[in-house]
């Protein structure tokens, strides 16, 4: 027995220090997760996070040392970027305690969340789902994966994001209004998350449109830094 078409080539992550790589199964993304990002999108910042989900293949790997190339894609105006530390799960599981969550951790990665803002808006405005916003290929660049003995505690963790050598982003990750443990416990309520989830946990203020030619640098302390040019 084969396959009647040719399989889909597994998405996956470089690892740092390493040449073996990440596979991803499902990426979730947290919604309105840092109280000043919520604020700046119109609600008080004491809302509980929600989830939304891209499909594995937009996940856009850039290993160390590079700049990745970031396509602006069709049908928005307003194409904006959303700093993120993400959590790779190792050790899947469903209904995971708080107290037991970072031991599901298999490391930690930048990333970028990039959005369709409009469509995202729009979205909203209708009651409709968010994927054409959020969903769309090569949306979740990501630096190497550094397993999560070698990170250490993410906890005080700075996290910023320059575009053309201006910061746009800057916050810590204490800032965080459900924190990476917290956020795990909670998923895995909704969801059983296999080996290979990578959780995009929510980005802080300052999310802003970029146009083609514009240069990201996203750093979270203790990761590798993440370099896309929008092409
Ligand atoms: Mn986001």
């Amino acid at each position: 027995m084969s396959y009647v078409i040719p399989a889909p080539i597994h998405p996956s992550v470089p690892v740092t220090g390493s040449v073996d790589t990440f596979p991803v199964h499902r990426i979730y993304c947290v919604g309105r997760n840092y109280v000043d990002h919520a604020k700046e999108m119109g609600h008080t910042g004491r809302e509980a996070p929600f989830f939304f989900m891209k499909p594995s293949d937009a996940i856009l790997p850039v290993p160390a040392g590079t700049t990745g190339a970031l396509p602006y894609p069709a049908h928005t105006q307003d194409f904006q970027h959303e700093m993120e530390l993400v959590v790779a799960i190792g050790k899947g599981g469903s209904d995971i305690g708080v107290d037991e969550a970072l031991g599901h951790v298999w490391g930690y990665a930048a990333g970028l969340d990039m959005t369709r803002r409009d469509l995202q808006g729009e979205a909203k405005k209708l009651g409709r789902p968010w994927d054409t916003g959020k969903a769309f290929e090569q949306s979740a660049p990501i630096g190497p994966i550094t397993p999560a003995a070698q990170a250490g505690d993410m906890g005080q963790a700075a996290i910023t994001l320059h575009v053309n050598g201006a910061v746009r982003q800057s916050s810590t990750i204490d800032m965080l209004i459900w924190n990476v443990a917290e956020t795990i416990a909670d998923l895995s309520t909704y969801f059983t998350l296999p080996p290979g989830a990578v959780i995009y946990t929510g980005t802080p203020a300052g999310v802003a449109a970029v146009q083609r030619g514009d240069e990201l640098v996203g750093a979270i302390t203790g990761l590798d830094t993440l370099r896309v040019k929008v092409v």
